[in-house]
C-alpha cells in the first residue's frame, strides 16, 4: 500500500558527523531504499547550511548512502527563497560565502550584487581595516544603479565589512553613494536563512552560526536607527516557511512516484533541540491551529502555499550530535534543573515546551524503527 507518511531528515548529526556516515544511517536507509535502489517513503534532506550548493550536497548524500539522492531532495536554509518570485527580476546584494552568487542564481535571481563587488564600487565605505582604507579619494560613482533588497544566504567572512554595507545599503535606500538625512522606513526588503546562533563542529565548545550575524545586523539597525530590522522573509529551521516548503516537495515525490494517498503524518528527525525539534513542534501546532480554524495562512508574505495535507509532524530527538544527554548543560528535555539559555531568533518567540521531542531515540535507525511500527509498517 502506498505511504502516507513522509520524513524530514537533518543530515549533520543524524545522518553525518564530519565527512563520515554515522553507522545507523546506512542501516535505516536499508530499511527505507527497495531492493530496486527506490525509497518506499518520501524523504527530503533538510539542513540549516546555506553556504553550500544544494546538487552538491545531493551527490555528496548520494555516495554516502548508497543510492540516488535528488537535488530537489535537499533543502538548503535559503532553498525557500525560491518562493519569493517578486524579488527575482530586481537587483539585490547578496551576503555569504562560497558559491553565493551560483545559489542566488539556482534561487531564481538574476540581477545580483556581492558585498565585495559594492565594495569594489563604492571604495571609501569600508573603513575598519587600516590595511584595506583607500590611499587615495577616489571619484564618487554615479553609474551605479540603485539596490532593491538584500539576501542573507549564510554567514559571511570579515563581518565588519559586510554588516557595514548591509547597513549601507538599508540605510541610503539602496544608493550607498548617497547620504539621506532620514533613514527610509520600512526599509529595503531582507530575506535572511538559518538564525542558528551555534553550531557544533570540532571544537568543544560551540561556533558562531549565521544567527550570530544576524543578531550583530539587527542590534546595530535598532541602536542606530530605534527601529526593529525587518525581514520579509526569514528561513531555515525553525521557520514554518521550511516546513512547508518541505511538505510541498514531499507531496510532489509522491506525486511523481504515483502514490494516490494523501501523506498525512509528517516525522522529522534531527539532533538539534533549537532548531530541529522546536521547528517540528511548532509546525505540528501550526497544522492543528490550521485544522481547527479551517484556514491556512502562509508563512511567507505574499506567498501562498497549497493547503497542507499533512495532520501533524512529530519530532524525534537523536543522540548522535549537537543533542547529548550525558553532556551536563547540553539542550533538550534531560538537561534538568535550570533552563537552558534560548538561542533561538526573535522572530519565533520562545515557548519552551516546543523545545520538547515527542520522541527521544539514539539514533536514526531507531527513529525509522519507532516510525515503521507507529504506521505498521513490517520492519
Ligand atoms: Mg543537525
Amino acid at each position: 500500500r502506498p505511504p502516507t507518511f513522509g520524513f524530514l531528515l537533518d543530515i549533520d548529526g543524524v545522518l553525518v558527523r564530519g565527512h563520515r556516515i554515522i553507522p545507523a544511517a546506512q542501516e535505516a536507509f536499508r530499511r527505507l531504499v527497495n531492493p530496486q535502489g527506490q525509497l518506499r517513503v518520501p524523504v527530503v534532506f533538510v539542513t540549516n547550511a546555506g553556504n553550500i550548493l544544494q546538487h552538491g550536497k545531493a551527490q555528496e548524500l548520494s555516495a554516502l548512502l548508497g543510492f540516488q539522492v535528488e537535488p530537489d531532495q535537499v533543502i538548503l536554509s535559503h532553498s525557500p527563497m525560491r518562493l519569493f518570485s517578486q524579488h527575482h527580476k530586481r537587483r539585490m546584494l547578496v551576503s555569504g560565502q562560497g558559491p553565493l552568487v551560483e545559489n542566488a542564481q539556482a534561487l531564481g535571481f538574476k540581477n545580483l550584487v556581492t558585498v565585495d563587488e559594492l565594495r569594489a564600487a563604492f571604495p571609501v565605505l569600508d573603513m575598519v581595516d587600516l590595511q584595506r582604507r583607500p590611499k587615495t579619494t577616489p571619484l564618487p560613482r554615479s553609474d551605479f544603479p540603485a539596490i532593491e533588497g538584500v539576501l542573507l544566504l549564510g554567514e559571511p567572512v570579515r563581518w565588519e565589512t559586510s554588516l557595514q554595507l548591509i547597513m549601507d545599503v538599508l540605510l541610503s535606500d539602496g544608493n550607498p553613494g548617497t547620504g539621506l538625512a532620514e533613514a527610509p522606513y520600512p526599509h529595503l526588503p531582507v530575506l535572511a536563512s538559518n538564525t542558528d546562533l551555534l553550531w557544533m563542529a570540532e571544537a568543544k565548545m560551540p561556533r558562531f552560526g549565521h544567527g550570530t550575524f544576524l543578531l550583530c545586523l539587527e542590534a546595530i539597525y535598532r541602536k542606530v536607527t530605534g527601529k526593529e530590522l525587518r525581514y520579509e522573509g526569514l528561513m531555515g529551521k525553525p521557520s514554518l516557511l521550511t516546513y512547508q516548503y518541505a511538505e510541498g516537495l514531499l507531496r510532489r515525490q509522491a506525486e511523481r512516484r504515483g502514490w494516490a494517498a494523501p501523506i498525512r503524518n509528517l516525522y522529522a528527525v534531527g539532533d538539534n533541540p533549537m532548531s530541529d525539534i522546536y521547528g517540528a513542534n511548532l509546525f505540528h501546532q501550526y497544522l492543528q491551529t490550521a485544522r481547527r480554524e479551517g484556514a491556512e495562512e502562509g508563512a511567507g508574505g505574499p506567498w501562498k502555499p497549497q493547503p497542507s495535507t499533512a495532520r501533524s509532524c512529530t519530532s524525534i530527538l537523536v543522540c548522535t550530535g549537537v543533542y547529548n544527554p550525558q553532556a551536563p548543560g547540553s539542550p533538550g528535555p534531560a538537561s534538568g534543573g535550570a533552563a537552558p539559555p534560548f538561542h533561538g531568533h526573535r522572530d519565533f518567540g520562545f515557548s519552551p515546551g516546543l523545545l520538547e521531542a515527542a520522541h527521544v531515540v539514539s539514533d536514526v535507525l531507531e527513529a525509522v524503527q519507532l516510525i515503521f511500527r507507529k504506521e505498521g509498517w513490517a520492519l
